[in-house]
């Protein structure tokens, strides 16, 4: 009995560090007071219903979920402008670290770019919040996953992806698929978005959704072994995984040239 005791009280001390950390709210900047108030004023209502049901879309899709909350804190924030260089200029996320050690990231949305022009926004939110989820999953070592990782993931998850290749596809027509399709290690140029893409459309069409969420739960948990995790979710190695996704990425790249290739004719005709 005292020896049962004992071991209750150690299993008790493995477990209590392994209990849930605590989770915590997105919030929104609540005040602007720069040129685009009625821009603001519009998002500050449809950004809540947005986020909720992109939270949703993604936790289906993907398998990320944050229904329960976020591990670092994470706001949306209303800006004028975006710096140079960043993916989308309607809204892009960034990190920063406290001198403590902890992260924060923000979804900065741009509101002078909203302004303008806003008929794809609600795909590039998700397209953004998938990096934020992935930034936070990682526990802020996000750098750790490969870039054709973030990026297929988010065109995948934000239901980019299809209009993506296809519009690709239409401006270059008598390319090859290699243009496209070039392997998903390496540099990362505009180009790469269909290809990182196709990786995860692969998964999707040949494993099923339920493969394709435990995957990522799996990269994450693995924190960034992909090779390990595509193994153990999908029964593929790595070498076998790049060969596969190659070849079907080549297939949905030549159905959509013959396609496009078909129209123009049609259109030659008229
Ligand atoms: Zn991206």
């Amino acid at each position: 009995m005292k020896q049962l005791k004992s071991l209750l009280i150690i299993l008790a001390l493995l477990v209590a560090p392994l209990k849930a950390e605590t989770l915590q709210e997105w919030t929104m900047e609540e005040n602007y007071s720069g040129p685009y108030s009625n821009s603001f004023n519009k998002l500050r209502y449809e950004v809540p219903i947005l986020m909720r049901q992109t939270m949703i879309d993604l936790s289906v899709r993907c398998g990320l979920d944050f229904q329960e909350g976020w591990r670092m804190p994470m706001i949306v924030r209303f800006v004028d402008g975006s710096p140079m260089g960043v993916e989308n200029v309607l809204a892009y996320v960034q990190m920063g670290r406290y001198s403590d050690g902890s992260y924060a990231q923000s979804l900065n949305i741009n509101l002078a770019a909203y302004d303008k022009e806003h008929f794809n926004f609600d795909k590039v939110f998700a397209h953004e919040l998938v990096h934020a989820m992935l930034n936070d999953s990682m526990g802020g070592e996000s750098n750790s996953l490969p870039t054709w990782f973030h990026e297929g993931l988010a065109v995948y998850g934000a239901g980019q992806g299809d209009q993506m290749t296809a519009a690709y596809v239409a401006r270059y027509p008598t390319v090859n698929a290699s243009y496209f399709i070039n392997g998903l290690e390496g540099p990362h140029g505009a180009l790469d978005y269909a290809e990182d893409y196709l990786a995860f459309k692969y998964i999707h069409d040949r494993h099923g959704v339920t493969s394709l969420q435990n995957l990522i739960k799996e990269v994450i948990k693995r924190k960034g072994d992909i090779p390990g995790a595509l193994e153990y979710t999908c029964f593929e190695n790595w070498d076998e995984f790049k060969d596969n996704a190659r070849k079907f990425s080549e297939d949905e790249i030549s159905r959509l040239d013959r396609q496009s290739g078909s129209r123009s004719n049609e259109n030659k005709a008229y």
